[in-house]
């Protein structure tokens, strides 16, 4: 199977967006703005550094760049193509390409990865570094994610690991640049032992891939930007339900019934939710009274609220985690629960339970139990007044 960083992440995010990705189904224009943003970013930043004679000024750079946006007309796409204009002046100003030692430019690579299959992509740029080195760059539009999540980023993995093979040195770190803001850059650079791990989640997501015949739909708030939402299954109800009441497969009272059914379970939702945090903060002024009238009993012609306070010992995870390491304790005790850590202390040594004391704290808590004696048919806001 041949496939690239784009179609394992597609399918990491939604099998059944990586099937329609895959068998080329049509894309809702509106839901690709970011895309065609990104697309026209990354091709003014390969003619601003592709390898020629001389190498474009800002200003021709700029120019082929508004040239990109001239071939768009929706107002919200020229909008974010506008935004680009001075991320890209700012960008090119603080990296001269002939200053820079840059040694290809959106070059493809497709390498053996095996048990028969092949990876596949398009590197943006990379540069050789005054110590000889290299750096993988990829220009990236979106938002900056956190610099801990790099380690796990298959994409940069890809990227370091197909150059390592080509050019046969470990000397590669791999950059993801944010143009928009002021070229920000987070830089990794793996190391052998996590490369084999990502290759080897990457062989079993791909087994996983060849496995799938369902693609069922994954929905996430990924969706919002997902430009085949008008044709994915999941979102039937909201797109085609006309086509089916037109095409006779459902009756068109049915929908205006079950519409009001969906409203209806809605707003119930939402009301027992506020419901539900009213409860809670009136649960708490009762205990507070209770506790400081030492009562724990409270009666109104309504029923009656029964409270019971308790001490519990807290534990604090990380530092007991800690301490426990190097023990044989932590096997018995690996998620470090409450109730399996007590039932585990009378084995400890005196020196480790001493350790685990100085990390634990006791606090108060309450139970309480509302016994209602209204009728289900009476009338609740009467009651209350
Ligand atoms: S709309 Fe959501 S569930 Fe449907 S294909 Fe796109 S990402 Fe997947």
């Amino acid at each position: 199977m041949r496939v690239s960083y784009s179609k394992l992440d597609t399918y990491k995010q939604c099998p059944r967006k990586y099937k329609f990705y895959i068998d080329k189904a049509p894309q809702d224009p509106s839901r690709t703005l970011a895309l065609r943003f990104g697309s026209a970013v990354h091709a003014a930043l390969e003619f601003a550094y592709a390898k020629r004679y001389k190498y474009p000024s800002p200003e021709r750079v700029i120019n082929y760049y508004r040239g990109l946006m001239q071939q768009e007309s929706d107002p919200q796409v020229l909008k974010l193509f506008e935004k680009g204009i001075p991320a890209l002046e700012k960008y090119l100003a603080k990296n001269e390409a002939a200053h820079m030692s840059i040694v290809e430019v959106e070059k493809k690579f497709m390498i053996e990865i095996g048990r028969g299959h092949q990876l596949e992509g398009i590197i943006d740029r990379l540069d050789m570094l005054p110590d000889g080195s290299f750096e993988i760059i990829d220009y990236k539009t979106g938002q900056i994610p956190d610099a801990e999540s790099l380690s796990k980023n298959w994409q940069l993995a890809i990227y370091q690991f197909a150059k390592q093979r080509k050019l046969q040195t470990s000397r590669i770190k791999a950059s993801l640049v944010y143009i928009a803001f002021d070229g920000h850059k987070l830089t990794y650079q793996f190391g052998k032992n996590e490369l084999e791990r990502i290759h080897s989640e990457i062989l079993d997501l791909i087994a996983k891939i060849e496995a799938d015949n369902v693609y069922a739909p994954r929905v996430s708030a990924l969706c919002n930007t997902c430009a085949y939402q008008p044709i994915c299954p999941a979102w039937t109800h909201k797109y085609n339900i006309k086509d089916q009441v037109l095409t006779g497969k459902i009756k068109d009272t049915d929908v205006i019934d079950i519409q009001s059914k969906i409203d209806k379970l809605l707003v119930l939702t939402s009301t027992i939710k506020k419901l539900e945090k009213e409860s809670k903060q009136l649960k708490e002024i009762v205990a507070i009274f209770g506790k400081e009238n030492n009562m724990t009993r409270l009666f109104s012609d309504l029923g009656t609220v029964s409270l019971s306070f308790q001490k519990k010992r807290a534990y604090d995870a990380a530092r007991i985690a800690e301490v426990l390491r190097e023990n044989l304790l932590r096997k018995i005790v690996k998620t470090l629960d409450t109730k399996k850590l007590e039932k585990a202390l009378p084995y400890l040594t005196q020196e480790e339970r001493k350790q685990i004391e100085a990390f634990t704290t006791e606090k108060e808590s309450h139970t309480i139990a509302v016994r209602p004696t209204i009728e289900e048919n009476e009338d609740v806001e009467e009651l209350l007044t």
